[in-house]
């Protein structure tokens, strides 16, 4: 049997060093879609701030929605810790809508459902640390979504 190599999908070194620049950018670090695919999000972009190493296998992340944009309402077995950096905006979490300030932190539990919304006419730009083994996201069905829009609150918040 030929050892399998361990479960990390990738990791960087990452420099000691990454200065911000202007509007939110690092250096050496590029700016990327929010995900490769699909329709569910508006007007957010990623960075990776941090790849993961085996001795710390987490990624950590930073997106910015901009005004008027969202992010992919979903649910993961994976949590996520996030801290507001920039902006204002609002977050549907499991059965609330939390309004979110500059460093407010959120922690996203397992299979709970969430999007982020830039919906208070600013940006939204938010440090997000996700493990680097994870699964991925589940998009609501229209059981689910029916479900959802049961709660009028809810029902109003949420973009698909
Ligand atoms: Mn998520």
């Amino acid at each position: 049997m030929i050892p399998q190599p361990p479960a990390i999908r990738r990791h960087t070194t990452m420099t000691t060093l990454s200065r911000k620049l202007d509007d939110f950018r690092w250096e050496d670090v590029p700016l990327l879609a929010y995900k490769q695919e699909g329709n569910t999000f508006r007007d957010i972009t990623r960075q990776t701030l941090f790849d993961g190493e085996p001795t710390l296998p987490c990624q950590w992340r930073y997106f910015e929605i901009s005004p008027d944009g969202h992010s992919s309402l979903e649910r993961h077995e994976h949590l996520h810790v996030v801290m507001i950096i920039r902006g204002r905006g609002q977050a549907f979490v499991a059965n609330r809508i939390l309004d979110l300030n500059t460093f407010d932190i959120v922690r996203i539990g397992p299979l709970t459902w969430h999007q982020f919304r830039a919906n208070l006419g600013q940006p939204l730009g938010f440090l997000c640390l996700v493990n680097i083994q994870r699964d991925r996201p589940q998009l609501p069905d229209a059981t689910t979504l029916a479900q959802l829009r049961a709660i009028p609150l809810v029902a109003d918040f949420i973009r698909v």
